[in-house]
């Protein structure tokens, strides 16, 4: 008798309601580190609130709420050192505003601005933009994981992607060649339990995403993604591993994507209204809070204060937004070649000509 069943850790020390499952690491005894995690969750979702409303109103072109996964990036944002790598995929809101993007950036590049792209923060300043394609984001890591490697250099590309994008085959070739060459690469499936409109116990025939890992010949493992005490021990040892050259991990965090996949998506259509119920249940903001809460550090007068500090800095990026005003047209075309092909090159003059054309015409009505 044969078995295909592989062991993998999981791990989770806060139960939905806040309570605690087991012992705590020691660095959890530090209020200020939770203070900072819940408050940049609360801000992420604040500032994703906003972004849905504008795109809503017509403001911004389209978007991918982070609500219901904010524990997963803040716990990796708070954790990768300044010279690490990210590269992210588009529902990274949260990692990336633990990075240093600035709200205004993230606002402009849902616009379709490109200075969205243009981190003014150096300590970001090598991060990747948001991926769109399913899955290619994971052999960029790849690269920069290698480039680090040839170099020497103590430091860790850090990759993200959804439940679907792990069916891919961009995917599964990082993973081999990761493992292949031991290269200092973190990946991190948020495992929001939907790829669209397609479950996750139709997307996979394997009961986890992290056992993929195995076949590459490297550490997969999961862990509670609305957790954000667990997301954080597990990040901070799987950093540590691929920095000190001990190869890639594979972590995948177990969540659930309580908004629609885009602001283009209905979710209604597909999944019922009390599976989502039951989902908010298991929410991490409220469950940190319950636990600080519960540990007497948390309590009404400073859940007020923290919410209304976070409103302003929301509105004050929107401000922000706003002042930036409209890039040149042409800009939609610029950033693709670094020296423009001579072949496309009558293409790019008759587009210029055609905009001037239009701003003309527009100046006579
Ligand atoms: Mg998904």
């Amino acid at each position: 008798m044969t078995s295909n069943k592989i062991e993998l850790a999981y791990t989770r020390y806060l139960s939905p309601d806040g309570s605690l499952i087991g012992p705590l690491p020691d660095w959890a005894d530090d209020f200020n580190l939770l203070t900072r995690l819940y408050r940049h969750m609360v801000l992420t979702r604040l500032f994703d609130q906003k972004a849905v409303a504008l795109q809503r109103t017509g403001r911004i072109g389209t978007y991918a709420p982070t609500l219901g996964q904010e524990a997963i990036g803040v716990a990796i944002g708070s954790l990768m050192h300044p010279d690490d790598v990210l590269i992210p995929y588009y529902r990274d809101t949260a990692v990336q505003l633990m990075r240093g993007v600035r709200m205004e950036e993230i606002l402009l590049y849902w616009g379709g601005d490109e200075r969205g792209s243009d981190y003014a923060e150096p300590a970001v300043a090598q991060d990747f933009p948001l991926c769109v394609p399913i899955a290619t984001q994971a052999l960029h890591a790849c690269g920069v994981a290698t480039a680090f490697k040839i170099r020497g250099e103590h430091r860790v590309a850090v990759t993200t992607c959804g439940d679907g994008a792990t069916s891919k085959g961009d995917f599964l070739e990082a993973l081999n060649v990761a493992g292949a060459w031991q290269l200092p690469v973190v990946f991190v499936i948020n495992n929001n339990q939907w790829a669209i409109s397609v479950p996750r116990r139709i997307q996979c025939g394997a009961p986890t995403l992290a056992q993929k890992a195995i076949g590459a010949g490297f550490h997969g493992e999961q862990v509670d993604g609305n957790d954000i005490l667990a997301v954080y021990d597990r990040m901070q040892v799987a950093l540590e591993r691929a920095r000190q050259g001990k190869g890639p991990v594979l972590l995948e965090c177990l969540s659930y994507r309580l908004g629609d996949h885009t602001t283009a998506d209905d979710a209604t259509r597909y999944r019922s209204a009390e599976e989502v119920k039951q989902a908010w249940q298991e929410e991490p903001i409220k469950r940190l809070q319950s636990f600080m809460a519960g540990q007497g550090v948390w309590d009404e007068g400073r859940e007020q204060a923290l919410v209304a500090e976070c409103q302003a800095l929301v509105q004050q990026s929107v401000d922000n937004f706003d002042a930036a005003g409209t890039q040149a047209p042409e800009s939609v075309i610029d950033h693709v070649y670094a020296k423009w092909p001579a072949v496309l090159a009558d293409q790019r003059e008759d587009f210029l000509e055609r905009v001037a054309r239009r701003a003309g015409g527009q100046a006579h009505e």
